[in-house]
């Protein structure tokens, strides 16, 4: 059975030696050594000032808003994974839509402008893909209104743009660490900022709100433990040799993959060094997509559709939206399968079914 992605596991006995330490200091979260350390590479690593480790990349983005005192409408992208939109319902917040790029399926920055009102506080986006936004044109906006910029970089670790990390962009960027995506700590996720004020705020909120013995605000538990930690520090040096093998499998899948009026793909940012998150096609059409999905399922091979549905449709999200692209997109986009030891033999009989069911 080929899945589209497969979690990338480290030397097990590294990680038992992190486990004997975790057995002899007996601490097992709450802040530990492990935690720091990660921390302290992940900083390095994206250059940036702050990087506190949180339990998930949802939590991460409730942190985010909650720290930056969002409460009315944020303005975010259909097209993303659920929990880009239900954080921002979950802290009470409106969802506004703005249409996603039919280049790039990242937010629209002209459509994220038409969409301000005297209410919006933030724009809430996604690199999709670990593609990049436009992160100028949504800088320029959110200076222009005094408004806030999150990214939503769950698909982005290892990333660069213009000499540095994707993560490092907007007055926040968020990040999963889940097991699916490139690098990961089982669960676990990230809230990154240069704002020392901004960073004081998130390590009280993802700790209950405690300061010292006592409470600054409502806080919630967004700590994560040595052990997730511990799996980050025996992934962390493998990430150069994951993504070097995941951009060898992309390759060939640019060069098998019949590319025209039926299939498509998203244009990457010039000046963006990809870290080969997934690797997204687009159908003609809805039945394309599905005709093509049932043929590789025939075989035990199993793509997502990846962001299906538009976030725009879901009921219980908004009431009424205007996102035709990513409404269209959401109907005709599948990930491929991709991880670090996808074989090349089975990316020639993924390409195969692929052309044989749309030619
Ligand atoms: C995976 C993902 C998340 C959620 O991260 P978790 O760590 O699973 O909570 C958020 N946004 C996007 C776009 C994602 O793909």
């Amino acid at each position: 059975m080929i899945n589209v992605t497969k979690t990338y596991l480290p030397d097990i006995e590294e990680y038992q030696s992190y486990v004997k330490g975790i057995w002899d200091r007996v601490q097992l979260t709450n802040n530990g050594p492990l935690v720091k350390e990660l921390e302290a590479k992940l900083r390095d690593y994206l250059g940036v000032k702050h990087c506190l480790f949180v339990s998930n990349g949802t939590i991460a983005i409730q942190i985010a808003l909650k720290v930056l005192g969002i409460s009315k409408e944020v303005i975010t992208t259909p097209f993303s994974y659920c929990a880009t939109s239900h954080s921002v319902i979950w802290e009470n917040c409106t969802p506004v839509f703005a249409d996603v790029s039919p280049k790039d399926l990242c937010i629209d920055p002209a459509r994220v402008e038409a969409a301000i009102t005297e209410n919006t506080q933030a724009i809430l986006a996604t690199h999709v893909y670990g593609n990049a936004c436009d992160v100028e044109a949504l800088a320029r906006i959110g200076e222009k209104y005094k408004i806030k910029v999150i990214y939503d970089g769950a698909h982005c670790y290892g990333a660069d743009l213009g000499g540095k990390a994707l993560l490092s962009y907007g007055d926040i960027s968020t990040c999963s660490f889940h097991a699916t995506k490139v690098f990961h700590t089982t669960e676990g996720g990230a809230i990154i900022t240069d704002n020392d004020d901004v960073a004081w705020l998130i390590d009280r909120y993802r700790s209950f709100g405690h300061i010292a013995d006592n409470y600054l605000t409502i806080g919630i538990n967004g700590k994560n433990s040595e052990f997730h930690a511990a799996m980050g520090l025996c992934v962390l040096p493998d990430v150069p040799e994951i993504i070097r093998s995941r951009k060898e499998i992309s390759e060939l899948y640019d060069r098998l993959l019949p590319f025209g009026e039926k299939l498509g793909s998203p244009e990457w940012k010039a000046d963006l060094v990809r870290n080969y998150a997934y690797y997204p096609v687009f159908f003609e059409s809805e039945e394309a997509l599905l005709k093509t999905k049932a043929n590789l399922e025939a075989h035990d091979i199993f793509p997502r559709r990846y962001f299906y549905p538009s976030l725009s449709t879901l009921p219980f999200v908004q009431k009424e939206s205007n996102c035709p692209v990513s409404d269209d997109f959401a109907l005709r986009a599948l990930s491929l399968p991709l991880f670090y030891d996808l074989a090349h033999d089975d990316v020639e009989k993924i390409s195969r079914i692929v052309s044989d069911s749309i030619l």
